[in-house]
C-alpha cells in the first residue's frame, strides 16, 4: 500500500506534516505531527486528528506502515571524487533515502583517497549540495591508504566535515605498529578506527571463501582465519592502548567468538555485519557469477548463522551496508578479474526484513537499534538514530512490510547495478524518507 498524499500546502518541503495511523517501531498505531525540523506531538491514533488544523498541513496516510528513525550506514563507497563513472555522493546519496538511510558515511578510497581536511570536506559538501541524506566522510588512516604512514587525523578531525571514524577500507592496516599508533592518536578527539580485517599475506590472489566451494571452481581460497587474526589482534591492540575500535563487516563464525570474547572483558570494540553476509552463501558462486564477488567473501550457511545469532544478541552491532558500486565493465568479465563488491543501499532495510525479522531474530524495535541508534552512536553522530517522540529530530522512515516485490536494478538511482538480489523476491518497501522534517522519499520515489 502506498501513502496517500493530500496536500494544502503546496510543493512538498519543510512544513507540517501529519502522518495517520502508522506504527512507531511495529508497535501501535499513532498520529505524528511534524513542525519544521522536529516531530511537535505523537499521539494515539485517531487523537491527533484535527492537529495542525488552520495551518497548512500535509496529511499522509500511514496506515499499515511502520515508522523507524532515518536509517544510518557506518559504510558506504560514494566514490566521488575520482570514480564518477561507478557513483557520485548525488545518486549515492539517491539511493540511500531510497533505502530510507538519513545519514551515510563515506569510505575514503575514492581517487585521491580521503586522506587530507581538503577532500572530507570537498565529500562533505557535495553531500550538503545533494541534500538527501548527511554525508558523513571516514577519513583514511593511512595516506593513499598506502598502509606505511599516518594520514593527517587530527587535520581531518578539526575540519569542517568533524571526521571521527577512520579507515582504509579496502586495505587492512596490516602493520601492527601503525594500527596502534592510528588507535593512540584517535583518543584524543573520541575517534574510531574502522578495520577492515584482512591478513594479506593469507589472502594473496584469494577469489572466493575457502572451502568445499573454492576447491570444487579451482579459484584459489580466502581462509576464515585472514580475517580472524587481524580482529584478534586489533582487539588486543584497542584493549593495551584504551582505545575504540569498530570492526568492518565480520564474515565468519569465529570472528563472531572473538568479538563476543573481547566484548566480555569490557574493551571498546564494536563491529558490523552486512545484509549479503547475512543472507548469501558461497554456494551462489558456482555459476562463477562476479555479481556474488565480494571482500570479504560470502561464507557458509553456517557463517550466516553464526551472524544471524551475533546481530541478534547484540555482539555484533549494527548493519553496515558496505555499498560498493562498480560500473558493468568491471563485473560483467570473467571471475578472477572482476571486481569486488556489491550494492546494498536500496535493498538494506528489505534484506534485513527477510534475514532477521521474518525468522523471528529481530523484532522492529531492534532494527532500528541495529540500523540507526548504534551506528550513529558508533559515527559519534548527534541528531541521528533519535527515538520517535517529541522534540527530536524529524529524521524518520515509513516502510511498508506487507509490501513484496522483485529487486529491479534497473529502477535503482545508483548509478551501477551490481545487486546481488536482482530478480530476488523481497519484502517491504520504503514509501517515505524525511530527513530534519523535509521529505526525500514520498510514495517510494525521490521527493522533488
Ligand atoms: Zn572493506
Amino acid at each position: 500500500m502506498s501513502a496517500a498524499t493530500s496536500t494544502a500546502g503546496g510543493s512538498p518541503g519543510q512544513g507540517t506534516w501529519l502522518i495517520r495511523g502508522a506504527r512507531p517501531l511495529g508497535g501501535t498505531p499513532a498520529d505524528i505531527l511534524i513542525e519544521g525540523e522536529s516531530i511537535a506531538e505523537v499521539t494515539p491514533a485517531g487523537a491527533g486528528r484535527d492537529r495542525g488544523a488552520g495551518r497548512p498541513v500535509t496529511v499522509l496516510d500511514g496506515d499499515g506502515l511502520i515508522v523507524l528513525p532515518g536509517l544510518v550506514d557506518l559504510h558506504t563507497h560514494l566514490r566521488e571524487p575520482g570514480r564518477e563513472d561507478a557513483e557520485t555522493v548525488a545518486s549515492g546519496t539517491a539511493a540511500a533515502a531510497l533505502g530510507g538511510f538519513t545519514a551515510v558515511h563515506a569510505m575514503a578510497n575514492t581517487e585521491p583517497a580521503a586522506d587530507t581536511a581538503g577532500v572530507v570536506e570537498q565529500v562533505w559538501r557535495l553531500g550538503v549540495a545533494a541534500g538527501y541524506c548527511d554525508v558523513r566522510p571516514v577519513g583514511a588512516v593511512t595516506a593513499g591508504l598506502a598502509g606505511t604512514q599516518l594520514a593527517e587525523l587530527g587535520a581531518m578531525a578539526d575540519s569542517a566535515a568533524r571526521v571521527r571514524v577512520f579507515s582504509d577500507d579496502g586495505q587492512c592496516v596490516a602493520d601492527a605498529t601503525l594500527m596502534r599508533r592510528a588507535l593512540e592518536y584517535v583518543k584524543a578527539f573520541d575517534g574510531v578506527i574502522a578495520q577492515h580485517a584482512q591478513e594479506p599475506r593469507l589472502t594473496k590472489g584469494a577469489q572466493l571463501n575457502e572451502g568445499v566451494m573454492s576447491a570444487r571452481l579451482g579459484l584459489a581460497g580466502w581462509p576464515a582465519v585472514a580475517e580472524e587474526a587481524i580482529i584478534a589482534r586489533d582487539c588486543l591492540l584497542a584493549a593495551h592502548v584504551g582505545s575504540a575500535l569498530h570492526v568492518c563487516h565480520v564474515s565468519t563464525a569465529g570472528s563472531v567468538e572473538i568479538i563476543r570474547w573481547a566484548k566480555s572483558k569490557g574493551w571498546q570494540v564494536t563491529a558490523e555485519v552486512t545484509p549479503h553476509h547475512l543472507l548469501l552463501t558461497d554456494d551462489l558462486a558456482a555459476g562463477y557469477d562476479p555479481v556474488y564477488k565480494v571482500n570479504p567473501p560470502l561464507r557458509t550457511a553456517a557463517d550466516v548463522a553464526a551472524l544471524r545469532a551475533g546481530l541478534a544478541d547484540g555482539t555484533i552491532d549494527c548493519v553496515a551496508t558496505d555499498h560498493a558500486p562498480h560500473p558493468v565493465e568491471s563485473k560483467e568479465t570473467e571471475w578472477a578479474e572482476a571486481a569486488f563488491g556489491m550494492t546494498g543501499l536500496e535493498t538494506a532495510l528489505r534484506v534485513v526484513h527477510e534475514a532477521m525479522v521474518n525468522t523471528g531474530l529481530l523484532d522492529w524495535s531492534c532494527v532500528a537499534d541495529r540500523m540507526s541508534a548504534r551506528p550513529a552512536a558508533i559515527g559519534r553522530l548527534t541528531g541521528h538514530g533519535r527515538p520517535v517522540a517529541p522534540g527530536e529530530p524529524a529524521s524518520i522512515v515509513l516502510y511498508d512490510p506487507a509490501a513484496v516485490a522483485t529487486v529491479d536494478p534497473s529502477a535503482h538511482a545508483s548509478r551501477s547495478r551490481n545487486t546481488p538480489f536482482a530478480g530476488l523476491k523481497l519484502p517491504g518497501q520504503v514509501v517515505a524518507t524525511f530527513l530534519r522534517g523535509r521529505p526525500t522519499v514520498l510514495d517510494g520515489k525521490l521527493a522533488s
